[in-house]
């Protein structure tokens, strides 16, 4: 079981600093924090495993803002999250870019947790599973079931809304992503401590991609709590 904490453009190195300080993760659950790029230091060194938000294709080059793979390594990150939705929404990601930056990453030894998951209307207007295969396909087929892989299921109507998919939507869809592509799929999308429970005890939930609720140390804790009791 996985529980990642994605703390999207929130906390700088003091207060991540403060976070880790604050955070004693239970046994029997891999924990991974993704914070902001300048605060990826100070989460390393505080010994938590951490992850980038997203990380360029290229090894090096003249791609201002953007971060390399190596450079991540070199700090002693340990993977990156691509493809987020809001990635996709706001900055022009695509499933191509996705998945370009997603074999970088790999190469460069780093794990991956690739998003997916699909928009209101879509899933209204029922081209959720066409939308999803397309995401997870374009994925697969420049990588395959890497080891490292992770893919995050998060309806894009569930993330920070506090709307979430039931258990057994969650299940389905995360049943359909295995059968595309063998890796574990973590569920995102208002995850709390209060739903933590019904989410992470479905068959196919191999744990979550957290954003509000990671931001405050309780309610990280409670959800990594809950998931090592459901593990153990
Ligand atoms: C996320 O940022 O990946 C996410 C799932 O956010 P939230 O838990 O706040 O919905």
């Amino acid at each position: 079981m996985l529980i990642a904490g994605n703390w999207k453009m929130f906390k700088g190195p003091a207060e991540a600093w403060a976070f880790a300080d604050a955070f004693d993760p239970p046994d029997g659950v891999d924990v991974v924090v993704c914070p902001p790029y300048l605060a990826l230091a100070t989460v390393v060194e505080a010994g938590i495993t951490t992850y980038a938000q997203n990380v360029h294709w290229a090894a090096e080059g003249a791609f201002t803002g953007e971060i390399s793979a190596t450079m991540l390594s070199e700090l002693g990150v340990q993977g990156s999250i691509v493809g987020h939705s809001e990635r996709r929404q706001f900055f022009g990601e695509s499933d191509e870019t996705v998945a370009r930056r997603t074999v970088a990453a790999l190469e460069a030894g780093l794990g991956v947790i690739a998003c997916v998951g699909e928009t209101e209307e879509e899933h209204d207007s029922g081209q959720k599973e066409i939308v999803v295969r397309l995401q997870v396909e374009s994925i697969r087929d420049a990588v395959g079931a890497h080891e490292r892989l992770v893919i995050a299921y998060e309806p894009v109507w569930a993330i920070g809304t506090g709307k979430t998919a039931s258990p057994e939507e969650a299940q389905e869809a995360h049943a359909f992503i295995k059968s595309l592509v063998d890796v574990p799929v973590l569920y995102g999308g208002s995850v709390k401590p209060e739903n933590a429970e019904e989410l992470l005890s479905q068959s196919d939930v191999d744990g979550a991609l957290v954003g509000g609720a990671s931001l405050v140390v309780e309610s990280f804790t409670a959800i990594c709590q809950t998931a090592a009791r459901i593990q153990s």
